[in-house]
């Protein structure tokens, strides 16, 4: 039986990279199908809403959801509900989607790129676990007023002991593929989610007694994100200070466009898209860099399918193209999102 994936191209360079990511995955010459659906504002077209019911139905029939970008101002007007965002949001929960994956390395090459000094930033090899679908985020939310009359507002912070262990064990196993080093970043200095996040993170490392464990307070992980990026091999941490770390990490690793991500949940099934945005300022020329959709096809292969041989050949045929000069523009040259697919399918 074939895999099946989804195909959800979404709205500005989405469909553009998606295209030489799918292109790509049929290159490896494994047993795949692929369906496509409309998401985002493309679908809010088609369909009068950013994720149909049919595109909604394909990505729980199928093995692995490739995603490319979503949203537009145009749709900024729109009510909450129907604005393209809410596709991923809703993704996420339909399917479960817990755990996010986000891979930062500099390539050979691209040193120049990052924000860091070339030598600090050519030691980043990291993965950060950021959970995905508890905190502050999805709290009670208020909005009121005070006993002293003024305006306030409220976003509760909550954790229960089950949601925690399960992104720690997804920390835990992804450290096992790498260097077996886990950093868990919290503020239990200061908050009682994080006193349940450290307690938890402790209880469930004695299965993993291969890990070497440490913990971190987040104001200091992100200075010695930027001081000595090296020291990190996987960083496992909850969903706001995961959100501003990832973001931090991936600009130390140089261009936005060649990164993906991976969202996880309790089966195999997964979603992978680029960390980059729709980027509606160059949409429809032929100038993205496919990379980072390219790096999230590898990931589809290794998390989903169990196929870590044909994604480890996608990502050398990446680092192969970066060596040998190949370069879109955000990276400094001039080769188009089709041209710098090429040069990765040739060394494939
Ligand atoms: P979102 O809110 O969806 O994250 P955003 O507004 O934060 O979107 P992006 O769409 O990621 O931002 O774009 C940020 C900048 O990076 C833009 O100038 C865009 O052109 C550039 N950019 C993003 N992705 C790529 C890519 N794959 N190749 C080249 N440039 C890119
Ligand atoms: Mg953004």
């Amino acid at each position: 039986m074939p895999h099946l994936i989804a195909v959800l191209p979404g709205d500005g360079i989405g469909p553009e990279v998606a295209a030489e990511a799918r292109r790509v995955l049929e290159a490896t010459g494994l047993d795949l199908t692929f369906e496509e659906a409309a998401v985002g504002g493309a679908a809010y077209d088609a369909a009068g809403h950013p994720l149909p019911p049919a595109t909604l139905a394909l990505a729980q029939r199928a093995d692995a959801i490739l995603f490319g970008a979503v949203g537009d101002a145009r749709y900024d007007k729109l009510e909450r509900a129907l604005r393209p965002e809410q596709a991923i949001l809703g993704l996420r929960k339909e399917l479960g989607l817990f755990a996010n994956l986000r891979p930062a390395k500099l390539f050979k090459g691209l040193e120049g790129a990052s924000a860091l000094r070339p030598e600090v930033a050519a030691a980043i090899d990291l993965v950060i676990v950021r959970e995905l679908t508890g905190d502050v985020y999805f709290g009670l939310k208020s909005r009121g007023t005070s006993a002293e009359g003024l305006r306030e507002g409220r976003d509760l912070m909550r954790y229960d002991e089950a949601e925690v262990a399960r992104i720690a064990r997804v920390g835990f196993e992804t450290a096992r593929t790498r260097q077996s080093r886990l950093c868990s970043v919290d503020k239990a200095n200061v908050l009682e989610t994080s006193q349940l996040w450290r307690d938890v993170v402790i209880e469930v490392a004695a299965d993993y007694p291969d890990v070497a464990l440490t913990h971190m307070y987040v104001d200091n992980a992100a200075m010695q994100l930027v001081r000595d990026p090296g020291q990190f091999d996987v960083i496992v941490t909850g969903n706001l200070f995961g959100d501003i770390l990832s973001d931090q990490a991936s600009m130390c690793a140089g261009s936005i466009g060649m990164l993906p991500s991976a969202a996880l949940g309790a089966t195999g099934k997964g979603l992978y898209e680029p960390i980059h945005g729709s980027a509606p300022d160059i949409a429809g020329q032929g100038k993205a860099n496919p990379c980072a959709a390219i790096l999230s096809a590898a990931m589809l292969l290794r998390h989903s399918l169990d196929e870590g041989e044909a994604a480890g050949r996608i990502e050398a045929a990446v680092a192969a193209a970066i060596a040998g000069g190949a370069r879109t523009g955000d990276l400094g040259g001039s080769l188009s999102t089709r041209q710098m697919a090429d040069c990765i399918l040739a060394g494939l």
